[in-house]
């Protein structure tokens, strides 16, 4: 199977942690040259080191995915590596808490970031990736399939990106655009560090260090085969969970 993704250029968000770094990581492994985006400039910055220091290609940029400037900064700085022809929609929060607690500004927050973030950054970086066709990978999640109970406003941008990918997919597959979406279940990462309702965080943390989790590995393994699928073949969607997650 050719995993081989040399001359290509991946933009990834949210690649300071988690399953953006390692789909970064893994993305420069294999060929492509990785624009790194992220708000932490300190932690993209040394993954961009170490990624040439293993013999690959990387920029760091700090791009907020709610901030206009800085996705234009990412462009820019996109096209000093050629044209963008993947880019990996991964940066997102998971602000969970009962809807009832009214967390107003966090429900605000993941709208932002998890979906009018990725409309805007598809846009950004539109041009480029139908003037020649590409890959736009959405990092979605099984919130994007099923509910539950703490998590309607998590649950509803997730729905709404599954939604939003798929139209997009038919607008651009007359334009060379594969458009796929990922869902990972439960997976290792700090996203839950960032829960600010108490009993949520807990539970989020617990789920985690009982039951079994996958590691970023499996998403962005799940991603650069989505990517590297030669041009007749297109990966729509991936459904990746924990082998014991219900
Ligand atoms: P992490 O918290 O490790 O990563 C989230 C990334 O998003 C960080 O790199 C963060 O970078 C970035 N980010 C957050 N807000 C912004 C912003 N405003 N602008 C730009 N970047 C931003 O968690 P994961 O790796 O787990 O999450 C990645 C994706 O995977 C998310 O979309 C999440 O919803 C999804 N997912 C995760 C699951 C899990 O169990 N971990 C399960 C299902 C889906 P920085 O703070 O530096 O800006």
């Amino acid at each position: 199977m050719d995993l081989d993704l040399t001359g290509r250029v991946a933009v990834i968000t949210g690649a300071s942690s988690g399953i953006g770094e390692a789909t970064a990581r893994t993305l420069a492994a294999h060929g492509a040259q990785v624009l790194l985006l992220a708000r932490r400039l300190d932690r993209i910055a040394a993954i961009q080191q170490e990624i040439a220091a293993a013999g690959g290609i990387a920029l760091a940029v700090e791009c907020d995915v709610t901030d206009p400037a800085g996705l234009n900064r990412a462009s820019v700085a996109a096209r000093e590596l050629g044209r963008a022809d993947i880019l990996v929609n991964n940066a997102g929060v998971m602000l969970i808490s009962p809807f009832e607690a009214g967390h107003v500004r966090e429900w605000h927050q993941m709208l932002d970031v998890n979906l009018r973030g990725v409309f805007d950054t598809t846009n950004a970086f539109l041009d480029a990736l139908t003037d020649g066709g590409g890959d736009i990978v959405n990092v979605s999640s099984v919130a994007g399939r099923q509910t539950g109970p703490g998590a309607a406003a998590y649950c509803a941008t997730k729905w709404g990106l599954n939604g939003w990918s798929d139209a997009l997919r038919k607008e651009l597959l007359h334009r060379g655009v594969r458009v796929g979406l990922v869902e990972p279940g439960a997976v290792a990462t700090e996203l839950t560090d960032h829960i600010t309702h108490d009993e949520a965080r807990e539970r989020a943390k617990r789920e985690l260090e009982t039951e079994q989790t996958l590691d970023p590995q499996d998403i962005a393994d799940a991603i650069l085969f989505m990517v590297s699928r030669p041009a007749h073949a297109a990966v729509n969607e991936m459904l990746v969970r924990p082998a014991t997650q219900a």
